[in-house]
């Protein structure tokens, strides 16, 4: 027992315990937990759960099998029209409810989750619990505001959820409450290592009058989420995890119709120029990478710091580590925990024992329970396994930049893209290079800031879509009604005619140019009734290598501003006003419709895009912090987009024109029973000033290109509005590096309505970049 004179002797911490009474009371008169399915507690084969920190079990809990996921489903589905039926104000009541909860427990799920993850009592009380509570507020407020501000949009229908060991409650906040306020019904796993808190959650959310079915939580490892993500009922699939876990849920789910978002791994930088505030940014570091333990999924992992203070950086950063104290979680002066399990440690220790770097640690850690000291690797090149692989501990590896140019490009040098930190007193560089980074997060003199109104996620292997914001709630609604089956795919054959005396095959545009195809083939286009229209290029694998390569090199276009796009989008509506005739002609002979209608309806959704092109704004999200979140729409990249046989030129034009107006490349497979359509659009392209490169156009089949497209790592969203079958092949080809798609599904698109906000929100990447103010 410390005396307090030998406190005031030696000026040394003295231990401040957490007490833990109440939470132990409430775990020792439970002994064992079921699931909650429907309301009620479901029990099954049990499992510990331990204190990482002790190794003690701390209860037991059941593993979910393929029936308890079933019973589970079952209960979300039958509860679900009720509480999509509820008006906003009821359900917001609700989610105030929870917020209230959870603000009233505070402190007693701070302490059940520190027991659960080994994360400092300060971290959880002071960081996680008010931001959980925050999600339920906010989304309270989301409910009540969805039928006025979300028209035309309603609930997915029932959410599978799987969350992460990290911040269990936090992870729990941000999957339940969004899909709570818009309607939706949840099934909820937790990671198997930490389903306390949100066994607790839903005995609150069971008090506070929540109905039984709406929120269904099953506990279990991996083979539970699994069965979760296979469910044929489950209507969306959100999850935060492994790039790993995740790339196999895109594949499980790819082709089923399942919505999905992906919260993944990162290997965020933490970029420091040599004119920033030292003391400041060594302290943002201290957050930044030994903020729970490094087991952050945007944690700054990697310093790239400018040579010129580099020495001086690394000298006071060891200093500061020397400061940090590691130890018992409940301790209220603990600045770092223990780690998630004991084979965590190991696993870590592993990785940074085969480094070459210089290794630097603060100590001394307990030598019992899942502890690892704060680790600093320098002196490694941007190549090394350790400065690109998730070490997803308190390890932070170190490399050294000269010039902006080259921070950015050592900043970019990872197949993640989640977060970023940047540390300038120098707000034009700042914000010169925030747009340049490539991730979905960026923070400028500050790290791990989120809150509920900004969107937190990620590009490239970070995953995609958004969580927070306007842009989170949009990925737990869907348009409302009822899509129509596409008719199956009826490619006219009919008699080849002989060639005039000119013959005119198109061939494919590439790069600006008409391109030979590789393998030499063509194919005959004929007319309804089979009249022999022309032929067209038979495009294969080579074929669109090539094109996304001219795709990639046009990369000048998503640097453009909105008013050059837009100027570039009229001026091809006034080349394609000028041959409007030959196109409704054109259209005629390939569809049997009367183009002219097509033709004007083309030009006006020209039109459309061109004045989308510099208004699609942002937002400045209002975050509870001194400074501004801001939502900034950044293109996606090269998009690969397969080509609507309906309204072929409508369609056509619609791709095209929102994948332009956002700054996006693209390689356009053109409609298969319309080749001529698209190729006869090369010399609106052409005479448009539209830079060699930004459109792509590739004639041939879509079932033989859909692969090679969709699977193409240069590509970073692929879209298929085709009448053939390639939604499943699509979404499987596209986990390879995580793209983003947007597929039909079979099921038809109405072109006719303009529906730009699908079109917009697909050609663009929501950019969060945090500007704290003040002294
Ligand atoms: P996982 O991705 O394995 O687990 C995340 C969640 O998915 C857990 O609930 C897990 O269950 C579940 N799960 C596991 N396998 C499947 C599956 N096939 N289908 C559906 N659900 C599944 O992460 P880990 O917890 O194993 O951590 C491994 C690594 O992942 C870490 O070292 C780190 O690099 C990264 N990670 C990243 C996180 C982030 O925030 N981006 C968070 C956590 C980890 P179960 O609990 O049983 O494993």
């Amino acid at each position: 027992m410390t005396d307090v004179t030998d406190i005031f002797a030696t000026l040394e911490y003295g231990p401040a315990p957490e007490a833990d009474g109440e939470v132990r009371a409430w775990l020792a008169a439970k002994g064992t937990f079921g699931h909650v399915i429907d309301g009620a507690q479901v029990m099954g084969d049990g499992f510990k759960t331990h204190n990482p920190a002790t190794g003690e079990v701390l209860a037991e809990v059941s593993q979910g099998t393929a029936a308890d996921v079933d019973a589970a489903v079952k209960a979300a589905r039958r509860a679900q029209p009720e509480w999509a039926a509820l008006s906003g104000h009821q359900r917001a009541r609700h989610l105030y409810a929870l917020a209230r909860q959870v603000q009233k427990h505070a402190r007693a799920l701070a302490v059940l989750e520190t027991l659960d993850t080994g994360k400092p009592i300060r971290e959880s009380r002071d960081i996680d619990l008010p931001l959980v509570a925050r999600h339920f507020y906010y989304h309270a407020g989301m409910a009540q505001l969805m039928a006025e501000n979300l028209p035309g949009r309603e609930a997915i229908g029932v959410c599978g959820q799987i969350i992460p060991w990290n911040f269990p409650l936090l992870m729990l906040a941000w999957k339940v409450a969004p899909a709570l306020a818009m309607g939706n019904t949840v099934v909820l796993k937790p990671a198997e290592q930490t389903p306390l808190t949100a066994l607790m959650f839903a005995e609150l959310a069971q008090a506070a009058g929540l109905p039984k079915g709406v929120l269904n939580i099953v506990t279990g490892d991996g083979t539970t989420g699994a069965a979760l993500v296979a469910h044929p009922d489950v209507d969306k699939i959100a999850f935060t995890g492994s790039t790993t876990v995740g790339r196999a849920i895109r594949e499980a789910t790819a082709g089923t119709g399942k919505a999905l978002t992906l919260e993944l791994g990162g290997k965020s930088p933490y970029i420091v120029f040599d004119d920033a505030d030292i003391d400041s940014a060594v302290e943002g570091l201290v957050d930044a990478i030994w903020f729970n333990g490094g087991q952050v999924c945007c944690a700054g992992a990697r310093l790239l710091v400018h040579e010129a203070i580099a020495d001086r950086f690394h000298d006071k950063l060891k200093a500061r580590m020397d400061g940090l104290r590691v130890g018992d979680p409940l301790d209220k002066c603990i600045d770092v925990g223990s780690l998630i399990a004991a084979s965590d440690c190991a696993r870590v220790a592993a990785l940074v024992e085969q480094t070459e770097g210089e290794v630097y640690q603060a100590g001394p850690v307990p030598q019992t329970g899942a502890f690892y000291p704060p680790t600093l690797i320098t002196g490694l090149h941007s190549s090394d396994p350790l400065m690109q692989e998730e070490i997803f501990g308190p390890v932070l590896v170190s490399t050294t930049f000269r010039t902006p140019v080259e921070a950015v490009q050592l900043a970019n040098n990872t197949r993640y893209g989640l977060a970023a930190s940047l540390w300038t007193e120098n707000v034009n560089l700042a914000l010169d290079l925030a747009p340049k980074l490539e991730a979905g997060i960026i923070w400028v003199n500050a790290t791990n800031l989120m809150d509920a109104a900004a969107g937190f996620g990620g590009t490239k292997e970070s995953g995609f879509g958004r969580e927070g914001g306007w842009a989170g709630l949009r990925a737990y609604t869907k348009p409302v009604g009822d899509a129509k089956k596409l008719p199956a795919l009826h490619i006219p054959t009919g008699e080849m005619a002989a060639a005039g005396p000119l013959d005119r095959t198109p061939k494919l545009y590439i790069g600006g140019k008409q391109a030979r195809p590789d393998g030499g083939y063509v194919r005959g286009v004929f007319g309804p009734k089979g009249a022999c229209l022309g032929e067209v290029a038979e495009a294969n694998r080579k074929d669109i290598r090539n094109a996304v390569e001219a795709a990639a090199k046009a990369s000048g276009w998503s640097k453009t501003s909105g008013h050059l796009r837009a100027q570039i989008l009229y001026y091809m509506a006034e080349n394609l006003s000028a041959r409007a005739d030959e196109f409704a002609a054109r259209l005629h002979a390939q569809t049997g419709q009367d183009g002219t209608v097509e033709v004007e309806a083309a030009l006006d959704r020209l039109f459309t895009c061109a004045a989308w092109a510099d208004k699609y704004e942002g937002r400045a999200a209002g975050v509870p912090i001194r400074g501004i979140a801001l939502g900034m729409p950044s293109p996606v990249g090269v998009i690969g987009a397969f080509a609507a046989e309906q309204t072929p030129l409508l369609a056509m034009v619609s791709v095209v024109g929102a994948a332009m107006a956002m700054g996006n490349r693209l390689v356009l497979a053109a409609p298969e029973t319309a080749p001529l359509t698209a190729t006869d659009f090369y010399q609106v392209l052409d005479t448009s000033d539209v830079p060699g490169g930004v459109v792509n156009i590739l004639t041939g089949s879509h079932a033989e290109l859909a692969p090679h497209l969709a699977g193409h790592m240069e590509v970073d969203a692929c879209w298929s509005f085709s009448s053939t079958d390639i939604s499943g092949v699509i979404e499987r080809e596209a986990a390879g590096n995580l793209k983003r798609t947007w597929v039909n599904y079979g099921q038809a698109h109405d072109f006719a309505a303009p529906q730009m906000d699908r079109f917009l929100e697909a050609a663009t990447e929501v950019k969060t970049i945090w500007v704290p103010y003040g002294e």
